[in-house]
């Protein structure tokens, strides 16, 4: 390493104290020129005085003599003074007696000697004799010329300045030389020592003292380098250690994620040969899925049209005169092929689940009545000793959206259990609104199911416990579907139940409210009931007679009524009526068990007194609360609906191959009172509506010659019968069948095998005004 010399520490050390030196030097050197100045600037006048006062007494004399000679040899010899440049001595008139002069001497510093002590001086003195001090004589004139003075002072200023500046260099090269020595040339070789070790070297070495440093700032900076060298060899060795084996963990990683991934390969690659083989089962399961859904659709058609036939057949045969044990032989044979077809719908509908086909509609219905007619028809089912009843909310909205059908079955199969697995006390389906859908509860007073049994109830093919099936019969199939309707509709099922105190299956549907409740026109009159205060009556009666404008009040059987005079009874209780009767001239309305109405004698003793089945809908009490209480304002309509209401005679074209299905429909059709036209296939439907005009058309789908699709094209094509209904009936109960039909233009679907209560809706429904052919 190379330092300039300017740089060097030994350098400017010097630099710095020669330069503090020189100006102290100077500084004192100048002080001493300064007193000299002073000192020399004094002994000029005092020179010149003392030879004024030494020349005083002979130029006293000569002036006194006037003794022109004298005169001149004293003013030569004052003359001879080097400082005196001319003397003039003159008598007491003024007379000069002597005057010599000469000329100043000429130098380069005089001009400074002028400028510090003036360029000449002039020094009289008055000449007398001692004796007579104050007689003048005349006076003793010189003149001066400093120069003889300041160039004895400027040489010895220059001497001085001189010899203080070569001390100076003389001292700024000892000190320099010195500061070399003792400062800049050790720590230059430690510098040297320091650049010459290798910092990654781990052993960088011991820099040795500076011979005579050991102890000074040099030695210690020596020993502090030591030191930290040694920190750093030992961090540097730690490092190497700590790298080597970094180096070596990296190399067993390196190991393992190549063993790992080598691995991770050959599990990717089985993956992918998995996934492939899982893709191939995947779209087999599909394949099998979807034909198994096919051929639940074509078996569901195979089998119900030979079950509608037969349902059709024993309904018409039950209709016609035979003895009570054929009559109850056929009923048998007419409730298992039922029970057959509703297993069968089941079966199909899951299927439908797990194809992922089920369609729901979303189109306004009153559930009110949905719920009151599903009790109803299930209500045969009832024990004699289950008192069913329908507890509608009377807020509850007239129509709701949803799905009438999937409701319908919820309702249908929550209730057909709670009637089968009650003996004795109550059922219940209760309708209310719940946020912002509706809540069907349906609740009852039988078996109940135990806890264990609760969590797994929902699944298909699970019944409560063992014995069930023998006792009760039954599939196991009609929770789940009721579950998977629920959840299909983002609705929810719950269970609440107690083994040996009943059940409660409440079901929240989200179905928004498309028309609110309506309020019925007030009645007037007083009511009275007879029954148990914890009866379904009482509580139906209590919720919707007040609200119906009446006087209610509820009475227990054994409560007396004397003294009250009602406009109308109501009672469950028949028995209590033969001791009541005689008091109370009010009519009755007796409610009863399904099938269990009062003999006609009876009856006639009780007159007047109407029966009506339970459980009890709505519309058809308030209708006989009216009758009862209001007969004036039943109108002419009612009775005409009435009487009409069996007679429908609406012409119906029946378009169906099979001549089982033609007798099954044709006898539903006329019991409904329709007059009805078969034709065997699609070609003779149009050929009959060539020749005659329909309110409807019923056409099977699949037919020999013209099938129900290409019949129902060509009539539309026609437009001759734009708004003639034609409605399919059709076994196939898959969704796409439907959008088949209707992309064919037909209005409606019935799926076989059907009721007579659903043709009786569809006549309803597209042919309103048939009652006034
Ligand atoms: P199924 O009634 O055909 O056996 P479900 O799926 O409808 O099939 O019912 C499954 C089982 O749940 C029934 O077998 C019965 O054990 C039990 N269960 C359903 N509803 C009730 C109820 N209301 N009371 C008691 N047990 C019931």
């Amino acid at each position: 390493m190379d330092i300039k010399f300017t740089h060097r520490l030994s350098y400017k050390q010097a630099r710095l104290t020669v330069l503090v030196g020189f100006i102290l030097g100077t500084l004192l050197s100048l002080l001493q020129i300064g007193i000299d100045y002073a000192s020399v600037d004094a002994s000029i006048n005092r020179e010149i005085r003392s030879l004024l006062e030494i020349s005083h007494n002979p130029a006293s004399r000569i002036a006194y003599n006037i003794d022109a000679e004298l005169a001149q040899e004293l003013t030569l010899g004052l003359l001879r003074s080097p400082a005196v440049i001319s003397a003039q001595l003159t008598d007491n008139h003024n007379t000069t007696l002597a005057s010599v002069k000469r000329p100043g001497m000429e130098s380069g510093y005089r001009l400074i000697s002028d400028f510090l002590f003036g360029a000449e001086r002039q020094f009289e003195d008055r000449l007398y004799l001692d004796h007579m001090p104050d007689e003048s004589l005349g006076t003793l004139q010189l003149e001066v010329d400093t120069y003889a003075f300041g160039s004895r002072f400027l040489r010895r200023a220059e001497v001085t300045l001189l010899n203080g500046f070569v001390r100076s260099v003389i001292l700024t090269g000892i000190l320099l030389a010195l500061f070399y020595v003792m400062l800049t040339k050790p720590l230059v070789r430690v510098i040297r020592a320091l650049s010459s070790s290798d910092p990654r070297s781990s052993d960088l070495g011991r820099l040795d003292f500076p011979q005579g440093h050991e102890h000074d700032e040099i030695g210690v900076l020596v020993k502090v380098a030591n030191q930290q060298f040694e920190n750093m060899a030992t961090e540097i060795q730690q490092r190497r250690n700590a790298e080597n084996r970094l180096t070596d963990y990296l190399g067993q990683l390196e190991n393992i994620v190549s063993a790992r991934t080598a691995e991770l390969k050959a599990i990717n690659n089985r993956l992918s040969l998995s996934n492939d083989e899982l893709e191939i089962a995947r779209s087999t399961a599909l394949d099998m899925a979807e034909a198994r859904s096919v051929f639940l659709a074509n078996m569901s058609h195979e089998i119900r049209t030979p079950l509608n036939g037969l349902l059709g057949m024993i309904a018409l045969s039950l209709d016609s005169p035979m003895n009570a044990e054929q009559q109850q032989q056929l009923s048998i044979a007419h409730d298992s092929g039922k029970v057959l077809v509703e297993l069968l719908n089941d079966i199909l509908d899951l299927s439908k689940f797990d194809a992922g086909q089920l369609e729901l509609e979303h189109i306004p219905f009153d559930l009110g009545v949905l719920v009151e007619d599903t009790a109803n028809l299930l209500s045969q089912n009832a024990a004699p000793s289950v008192e069913l009843a329908c507890l509608i909310d009377p807020q509850f909205p007239t129509l709701v959206l949803g799905d009438p059908t999937r409701v319908r079955q919820i309702v249908s199969n929550l209730l057909s259990n709670a009637l089968k697995f009650t003996r004795f006390g109550r059922v219940d389906v209760r309708l209310s609104t719940h946020d912002d859908g509706v809540r069907i509860e349906v609740c009852d007073t039988g078996i109940g199911i135990a806890q264990d049994a609760q969590v797994k109830i929902f699944q298909p093919f699970t019944q409560a416990g063992a014995g069930i099936t023998r006792q009760f019969g039954g599939t196991g199939l009609g929770l789940a579907l009721t579950y998977n309707l629920c959840e299909a509709m983002q609705g929810r099922l719950t269970i609440s139940s107690e083994a040996g105190f009943g059940s409660r299956f409440c079901a929240d549907l989200p179905l928004p409210c498309h028309t609110p409740a309506a309020t019925p026109v007030p009645l007037r009159g007083s009511v009275i009931a007879i029954t148990t205060a914890s009866s379904g009556l009482a509580e139906l009666l209590n919720s919707l007679l007040p609200g119906w404008g009446l006087d209610y009040q509820q009475r227990s059987i054994d409560d007396s009524l004397i003294g009250l005079t009602p406009d109308l009874l109501i009672t469950d209780c028949p028995e209590c009526l033969f001791g009541i009767r005689p008091t109370l001239q009010a009519p009755i309305l007796l409610v009863t068990a399904y099938g269990s109405f009062m003999p006609t004698e009876q009856a006639n003793a009780l007159a007047p007194l109407q029966q009506q089945a339970r459980p009890l809908a709505r519309n058809a009490l308030y209708q006989t609360l009216r009758r009862a209480l209001q007969p004036e304002t039943t109108t002419i309509n009612d009775a005409q609906l009435e009487t009409l209401s069996p007679q429908r005679r609406a012409r119906i074209l029946l378009v169906e191959d099979n001549p089982v299905n033609q007798l099954v429909a044709k006898g539903m059709l006329s019991k409904l009172g329709c007059v009805v036209t078969v034709a065997a296939h699609g070609a003779e439907s149009l050929d009959q509506l060539e020749r005659s005009s329909f309110d409807l058309v019923l056409m099977d789908c699949n037919m020999p010659v013209m099938d129900g699709y290409e019949a129902s094209r060509q009539i539309r094509r026609s437009g001759r019968w734009p708004d003639l209904p034609i409605v399919a009936l059709t076994a196939n109960a898959m969704p796409e069948e439907r959008e088949r039909c209707r992309a064919a233009g037909m209005s409606d679907y019935l799926a076989k095998p059907f009721r007579r209560e659903e043709l009786a809706a569809l006549l309803d429904l597209w042919v309103p005004v048939t009652t006034a052919l």
